[in-house]
């Protein structure tokens, strides 16, 4: 082993932004998966990139809504019956985590690291690749009815407390700039400063391509375990090898858990399992991602054709995909454009890795030296990646973090707070 060396578990949006700096930084650095680059939870989101929403999952009133999770199948939040047992901590410290005063400080916490999304974005890609990958053109959030609903009145408070701008469209506006959208379809809020990827899997792929050109290395192997070294350092155990190195960094998205709980390091990880259903060819061409909030689901223009994604299922790792939550998809999208034509769909199931607070785990673990943590990036990590790899980077290199560490520590799931 070189002193130096750094493993990064996982080849990710998470991992590979943190070993791309660090390679550039001029460290030896392997990054270790199973799968190809943005073989998990990268290749399929919604791609959306949203430096100004700032608005956390778990939200105040979360409880009451708890019996409809469990009674529809296909709602947009489903936790599955024979999951739940598992599940309930979890989900209980997600309710929590919806409290007024917790929920403000998540926000500006999410704030503080997505604010330098795209910027983050532009330093790993380069100019050229930045602009081939990335439209920031602004998302807009429509709704069918004219007035504002409670949620999208508290979303409101939670963007105003972070000086984010937005714009109210009515109904004429909303035909204009998405002709053939459906006629019930009666307000929208544009977010200006928000974006997204016109290829989320991609994109990723080429940072794993920038990182294999600059000298880093990608083994295509399982980790089995993490072994604390004697004297210092770590042993990753694999699958058919054994690979030694100063520093390991856990990135591995929903799957993060099973590297941790051996070590005795708790992290609450949830994976919140969506779905995508991409539509190529399709005779609708939106000039930015729609979140149609009435329905709670997403379309995003992409390269390969117009994807509509969203839906929370809570079932484990291991259930296999329930499809109809995938194909209902066109069915909801249609809702939005009557009109909707295209060619054959292709459904798509991922795990998002999900902590409670909607923050991401990032930085070391007091109690392990050498041991680093990017993982928990839930419903934003397409925007978060980034920049939590930047200071991930930053807090291996001994630099000063662009902002401060403290509220991503692991320290925070410590004596049960969410
Ligand atoms: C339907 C859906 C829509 C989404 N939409 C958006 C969006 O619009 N905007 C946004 O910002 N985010 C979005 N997300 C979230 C985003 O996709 C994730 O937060 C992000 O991709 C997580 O990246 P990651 O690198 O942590 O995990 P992953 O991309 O899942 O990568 C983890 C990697 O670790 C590897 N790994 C794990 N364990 C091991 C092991 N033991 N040995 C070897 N390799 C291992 C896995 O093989 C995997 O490749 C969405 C997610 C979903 C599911």
């Amino acid at each position: 082993m070189s002193a130096g060396r750094i493993i990064v578990l996982g080849a990710g949006v998470a991992g590979l932004s943190v070993a791309l700096p660090l390679r550039r930084a001029g460290r030896e650095v392997t990054v270790i998966d199973a799968l190809p680059p943005a073989g998990g939870s990268s290749f399929g989101n919604a791609g959306l990139l949203s430096p100004d929403t700032s608005v956390p999952v778990a939200l105040p009133g979360m409880l009451r809504k708890v019996p409809g999770w469990l009674s529809d199948p296909l709602g947009p939040l489903v936790v599955r019956r024979s999951y739940l047992p598992r599940a309930t901590p979890w989900l209980w410290r997600w309710i929590k985590a919806g409290r007024m005063d917790r929920a403000l400080a998540i926000s500006a916490s999410m704030r503080a690291l997505h604010v330098g999304s795209f910027e983050a974005w532009r330093a790993l890609l380069g100019a050229g690749g930045f602009s081939e990958f990335i439209r920031q053109s602004g998302q807009v959030q429509v709704f069918d009815r004219a007035e504002e609903t409670p949620a999208a009145a508290l979303e409101r408070e939670f963007r105003a407390r972070q000086g984010i701008p937005t714009e109210v469209l009515g109904a004429d506006e909303l035909r204009q700039m998405f002709p053939g959208i459906a006629r019930h379809v009666s307000r929208g809020v544009l977010i200006p400063g928000n974006g997204n990827t016109v290829n989320p899997g991609r994109m990723v792929r080429r940072l794993a391509d920038l990182f294999l050109a600059e000298g880093g290395e990608i083994l295509a192997e399982r980790v089995l375990k993490l072994i604390p070294r004697e004297g210092g350092g770590w042993m990753a155990m694999t699958n058919v090898a054994n690979h030694v190195a100063a520093t390991v960094v856990v990135a591995g998205g929903a799957w993060s858990r099973a590297m941790l709980d051996p070590l005795g390091i708790r992290v609450p990880l949830e994976t919140e399992r969506g779905y995508h259903l991409l539509l190529p060819g399709a005779n609708v061409a939106p000039r930015m991602p729609i979140l149609y909030k009435s329905r709670s689901f997403t379309i995003t223009p992409m390269e390969e054709g117009l994807r509509a994604a969203g839906t929370v299922e809570i079932a484990g790792l291991d259930a296999a995909p329930d499809e109809r939550r995938a194909e209902q998809l066109l069915r909801l999208m249609r809702t939005l454009f009557p009109g909707l034509e295209g060619g054959t769909p292709r459904l798509w199931m991922g795990h998002r890795p999900s902590t409670p607070d909607s923050l991401p785990v990032l930085g070391p673990v007091p109690s392990r030296p050498g041991l680093h943590l990017c993982l928990g990036h839930g419903h934003f990590g397409m925007t978060g990646g980034p920049p939590s790899g930047k200071l991930v980077s930053d807090l291996i290199l001994g630099a000063a973090p662009r902002i401060d560490a403290a509220p991503y520590s692991v320290n925070r799931f410590q004596g049960g707070s969410p």
